[in-house]
């Protein structure tokens, strides 16, 4: 994997960093480089990017930049039900995600309201809501085309 349509700028990644008062390290910028090339990328596929800029790293490795980035609110990760772990750089927008029940590929769509929570609850039982989390589940172009020549 050498070619990427948007590689964002080792220098931004940095202040991005530090900006959530993250040390800078090579891991981090790796993974944090490998999120931003692929967004909704799964573990192995960060891993494998990360291994590409790096050499070896380990998975657990890996795994701990993940979770510090997640926590530092850098990286999103998002988990559809029965679907592997998935991370993505776009933080912030509340947008959410369209996902292929046949091949597992996830597409970003844009928040319908434009902020969280999008979704207001016929009752809120006196909660204060922050967030709805909302999946759109069907069928991508491809696997739809698949289905039709069968
Ligand atoms: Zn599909
Ligand atoms: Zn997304």
């Amino acid at each position: 994997m050498t070619t990427r349509s948007h590689r964002t700028d080792a220098e931004e990644l940095r202040e991005e960093l530090r900006g959530a008062s993250l040390r800078v390290t090579r891991p981090r910028l790796a993974v944090l480089a490998a999120v931003h090339a692929h967004p909704h990328a799964d573990t192995d596929t960060v891993l494998r990017e990360a291994r590409a800029e790096l050499g070896t790293v380990s998975h657990q490795a890996v795994y701990d930049v993940l979770r510090a980035l997640t926590d530092a609110g850098l990286v999103r990760r998002i988990q559809p039900a029965g679907a592997t772990a998935r991370y993505e750089a776009r933080v912030g927008d509340n947008h959410h995600h369209v996902v292929c029940r046949g091949c597992g590929a996830i597409t970003d769509v844009d928040c319908a309201v434009g902020h969280a929570p999008c979704l207001t609850p016929a009752d809120d039982h006196g909660f204060t809501l922050d967030e709805a989390e909302v999946v759109y589940w069907g069928t991508c172009p491809a696997c739809a085309a698949t289905a039709d020549t069968r």
